[in-house]
């Protein structure tokens, strides 16, 4: 989301002159100087990407919208550059650590950013961040604000639709027939989030007659500019489409900046296969361990994977019914927090509690489980867990869905989305003082902690320990250890289609529409795949690394806190602060 916006960006140029010269002046006493440029950066920030400062609640620039033509590349740039140049003025080594992880997290923004504009080009071959619901779905949605000026914010807002899907067109050349259809379908499917959403809230205002009815022309026309743009995707004449696959040179790249990561894609890739080999080696032993419980005296198949594939069905098996999906969920969140403070993990704040709910409607009707999380603007929010309906799902759907979260998997997922993963980290990542560290969250950190949290409560004993607990959670762990050999694989090395989907069935373990799924999200994303396994693996190895480093002297507990403490930043940065600090 955050590299998305960065791809289009605002309306004001701005210079940040003014502030460069206190800086300087400030000499000596660099961390207050630095202190005082990272308030100057963020009001800039904010200006040249409003929409991503509505996602993470400041609304000052909720009227705004950013039209990616060429004067606004322009003024991105410069203020990207603008800052690059600020950030030269400031001698890294003589910051205190907080302020040097939010050096390197600013400047990797701005070389992020640079890259977006000058080599990735986006907004050429991807049309589907031209979509103009998202930021007014969320404004709409929040409760931040009476809901008068927040409709009045998106009116304003709208006015630039028709400008905002020009420069859009202008933009496009050769797009990818991947991004080209993703566009398309969300388009279509968002539309609503004015014609119904949006005109039902304004007829709810308390607005004169004649301004609601200059309030539901316009939403009409943002609905309309949307479907023209659909229509006009539909008629373009692309006879030589861009690939969808990134290719080595910015694949290597967007890598570095997106993942901020101590390794580079190449030695991912070879942990990845390796990892993959020593987690088959551990299923097919317990699958064979496991045999004569579940299938007596029947043959085992011929092959490894076919043995451990019959396993995982049989386990699978076990599973919670269609209308307690929910109540399931809710009962297991109480369940963690006991047997947390119980082996003495990790703290957790009882005033900050865990939300679970209904996925509201904007969220579309897809079942799953996902974290809404206040944000560093609004600390005291509250924290929901979404938890998707099977209402809409025909009977076989709903059984194939509940086999695969089955038992085991619906705890390992709580485990990775609430306690003690995203939503642990979150309440810990937002009282970190640093707004930088929060808001340029890194994904492979935020990621790579749910992951880890997984293994870590396992080797702790949850769920007894048990070799069913095992296999399966080896089957989820995979997952992510074969996403990352996935995008390395289709982005850099002409992976096709259908050995992507082989890959997945054969040495995953993953059900053919699962595999179908990850083939649509691998050829509209790169690198994000990636994210899981790079950030657990360098937090599994640090802690491991502090174990042999510390002896009797580790503490499972203080290392979690301490870890946490440094908000999201970077894996490879919070262990160069913690090993510093150990000195
Ligand atoms: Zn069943
Ligand atoms: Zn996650």
């Amino acid at each position: 989301m955050k590299n998305l916006l960065l791809a289009l960006g605002a309306l004001l140029l701005f210079s940040c002159q003014s502030s460069d010269k206190k800086e300087s002046a400030a000499g000596g006493n660099q961390d207050a100087a630095f202190d005082a440029y990272k308030e100057h950066f963020v009001d800039a920030l904010w200006k040249t990407y409003p929409e991503w400062a509505s996602s993470v609640g400041y609304h000052n620039y909720d009227s705004m919208m950013t039209v990616n033509d060429e004067a606004y590349r322009k003024s991105e740039l410069a203020f990207l550059d603008a800052q690059m140049d600020s950030l030269k003025k400031y001698d890294v080594a003589q910051l205190s650590s907080n302020n040097k992880t939010d050096y390197q997290l600013i400047e990797n923004q701005l070389k992020s950013g640079i890259f977006s504009d000058e080599e990735l080009h986006a907004e050429q071959w991807n049309p589907s961040i031209y979509n103009i619901s998202q930021s007014s779905a969320e404004i709409l949605a929040g409760n931040y604000d009476k809901l008068d000026n927040r409709v009045k914010n998106i009116y304003l807002k709208l006015r630039r639709a028709k400008d905002f899907y020009a420069a859009a067109k202008n933009n496009i050349k050769n797009p990818t027939l991947e991004h080209t259809a993703l566009a398309i379908q969300q388009i279509e499917g968002s539309t609503s989030t004015f014609e119904v959403d949006l005109i039902d809230s304004i007829k709810k205002t308390s607005f004169s007659d004649a301004e609601k009815q200059a309030m539901i022309a316009r939403a009409n026309e943002a609905a309309a500019a949307m479907k023209d743009f659909a229509a006009w995707l539909k008629a373009l004449k692309n006879d030589s489409p861009r690939s969808f696959r990134l290719g080595e040179t910015l694949y290597k790249k967007k890598f570095e900046y997106d993942l901020q990561a101590n390794s580079t894609s190449d030695q991912m890739f070879e942990k990845a296969s390796k990892r993959k080999a020593e987690v088959q080696a551990e299923m097919l032993k317990i699958s064979k361990e496991l045999w004569p419980k579940y299938f007596d005296k029947k043959p085992m198949p011929a092959t490894d994977l076919e043995i451990v594939k019959m396993m995982i069905d049989k386990l699978s098996e076990k599973h919670v019914a269609r209308d307690s999906f929910q109540i399931a969920i809710e009962r297991q969140i109480p369940t963690l927090i006991d047997f947390i403070k119980q082996k003495d993990l990790i703290y957790i704040d009882p005033s900050k509690p865990l939300v679970v709910r209904k996925e509201p409607a904007y969220m579309q009707g897809v079942a799953g489980a996902s974290i809404s999380a206040p944000g560093p603007y609004d600390k005291n929010g509250n924290t929901y867990y979404n938890v998707g309906t099977l209402a809409n799902y025909t009977k076989d759907a709903a059984e194939s869905y509940l086999r695969e979260y089955n038992y085991y998997i619906l705890q390992i997922l709580n485990i990775h989305e609430a306690i003690p993963g995203h939503y642990t980290q979150l309440v810990y990542s937002n009282q970190s003082p640093s707004l930088i560290k929060s808001l340029f969250g890194n994904n492979a950190m935020i990621e790579g902690w749910a992951v880890y949290t997984e293994r870590m409560m396992l080797e702790n004993g949850y769920g007894g320990g048990t070799p069913e607990f095992w296999l399966m959670y080896y089957k989820w762990h995979l997952r992510s250890v074969c996403n990352t050999i996935l995008d390395i694989s289709v982005h850099t090395k002409e992976m096709k289609k259908e050995d992507a989907i082989k890959f997945l069935v054969n040495e995953a373990f993953q059900q053919q529409a699962e595999a179908e799924n990850k083939w649509r999200r691998v050829s509209v994303t790169q690198v994000q795949l990636c994210c899981y396994f790079t950030g657990y693996s360098e937090i599994y190895d640090f802690r491991e690394e502090l174990k042999s480093k510390m002896g009797d002297k580790f503490n499972l507990k203080n290392f979690h806190e301490k870890f946490l403490s440094y908000g999201s930043a970077p894996v490879k940065d919070i262990k160069a602060l913690m090993l510093e600090e150990m000195k």
